[in-house]
């Protein structure tokens, strides 16, 4: 478990680009959560805190691929058909126990162990049983439908490593295994709240000037889909004393506190000041639209992220900047999503020295591939272009304008979110 050194967010430059800020984050952040052990059932989305090894091999014997005969390559006829003799059975998980000799064979069907002796199945469907014998068509290659021990894991190798969120086939690759529990890091306890008067939680009518708050919904969703542990503090008013005591109260019972809004300069805007009384902050002027600029600080020795407060700029922000560390200080080591290349159907001026993700969809053109078209409304307000797109075009800083037909990068949500 690491602790953050004090002050660890300081940065002296003007506008940031985006790469130097996931480096920089990825310096100064380490897994602040300790570890658990929990039953397999439980280790879904949970990050992995040892090297998982095999004990012995998977499969851990030879064993037929198929329902079939397992019989003696250097029986059979090369060009006509051989006959052997059945002398015995072979189910999965009840093995032949005999010794198989020259003409003979025995029944075997899929999963059963390989019995001792042959080294060659025939399909069922290649063969024709009449009372104890068989007759087997020829063309079959020896070794045919013989799944060998250790063809999927060998013994003692790591199956999985440590650092890296367990999804549902490494949770049944552990299994495979052997393994009914693993060790894992403690969720990370993560604090969310809202600033902003103007704000007010759904199942209620607005007064005048009032708005929903949508984003704590937006990020409480986000984080429990990185196998956070989130505790919801509600909605805080703009006022200096009430956020400062909210933060140094999260800042007792969890690992890191999120925030969005009120990270402005503007005179309603406290959380700078807040997260200032408590330990430091330092706003990130990231090159980048949407979502400038980010916070990021300490509540005493406890990582704070500030996060813009127009829906559209906190899940960016959040996507783009905020998980990778979110996950690191989670003890997750795979935090970089993957960008796939496509084709885009629109043109768009941008602003150099910037990064810029332009909200698209994704349609097939007329070959099937890959085309993203650009939501009409790209506001940093305008939430449901978010719902509407399939993902985000990321614009590199030293383009100047994307003229349509260009192979982008495009992110898709899936890689970052559900
Ligand atoms: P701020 O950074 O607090 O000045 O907020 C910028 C814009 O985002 C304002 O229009 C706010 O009303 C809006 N906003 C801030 N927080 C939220 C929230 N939790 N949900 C929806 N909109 C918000
Ligand atoms: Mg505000």
């Amino acid at each position: 478990m690491a602790q953050l050194s004090d002050d660890c967010f300081a940065f002296g430059g003007e506008l940031m680009p985006t790469a130097e800020a996931l480096d920089l984050l990825a310096e100064r952040t380490a897994t602040v959560v300790s570890t658990e052990r929990v039953a397999l059932r439980q280790a879904a989305g949970r990050v992995l805190a040892e090297d998982i090894r095999a004990d012995g091999d998977v499969p851990p014997h030879d064993n037929s691929a198929v329902d079939g005969y397992a019989v003696n390559f250097d029986d059979l006829e090369v060009h006509a058909a051989t006959s052997l003799k059945v002398v015995g059975r072979a189910t999965a998980g009840h093995p032949f126990d005999g010794t198989v000799g020259s003409g003979e064979a025995v029944r075997i069907f899929t999963g059963a162990e390989m019995v001792r002796g042959p080294d060659t199945v025939i399909m069922q469907e290649d063969c024709t049983q009449d009372g104890e014998t068989v007759v087997i068509s020829p063309g079959i290659k020896r070794g045919a439908n013989v799944r060998s021990a250790g063809e999927d894991i060998k013994a003692g190798s790591v199956i999985l490593e440590m650092n890296r969120r367990l999804r549902a086939q490494d949770v049944g690759l552990a299994a495979s295994v052997g393994r009914g529990h693993l060790v894992v890091y403690k969720p990370l306890r993560v604090a969310v709240f809202s600033t902003g008067d103007e704000l007010y939680d759904p199942d209620r009518d607005l007064p005048a000037g009032g708005i929903y708050d949508s984003n704590r919904y937006t990020l409480i969703a986000l984080l429990e889909e990185l196998g956070c542990s989130v505790n919801d503090l509600g909605i805080l008013e703009d006022r200096f004393e009430t956020i400062r005591d909210a933060l140094d109260d999260a800042a007792r019972h969890h690992d890191l506190i999120v925030t969005s809004g009120g990270m402005s300069v503007g005179e309603e805007d406290h959380v700078k000041a807040a997260v200032e009384a408590l330990g430091s902050l330092h706003f990130w002027r990231l090159a980048i639209k949407p979502g400038r600029p980010i916070g990021l600080g300490q509540v005493g020795a406890v990582p704070f992220v500030g996060l813009p407060g127009n829906p559209v700029a906190v899940m960016v922000t959040f996507m783009r900047i905020a998980r990778p560390m979110i996950l690191r200080l989670g003890g997750c080591s795979e935090v970089t999503p993957n960008v796939f290349q496509v084709r885009a159907d629109f043109a768009h001026k941008k602003k150099t020295g910037r990064r810029e993700w332009v909200r698209a969809r994704l349609v097939a053109d007329g070959d099937g591939q890959p085309v993203a078209t650009k939501f009409p409304r790209q506001g940093a307000g305008i939430l449901s272009s978010m719902v509407e797109a399939d993902g985000l075009v990321e614009l590199p800083e030293d383009m100047k304008q994307l003229k349509a037909g260009t192979i982008v990068d495009f992110l898709p949500f899936s890689e970052v979110s559900r």
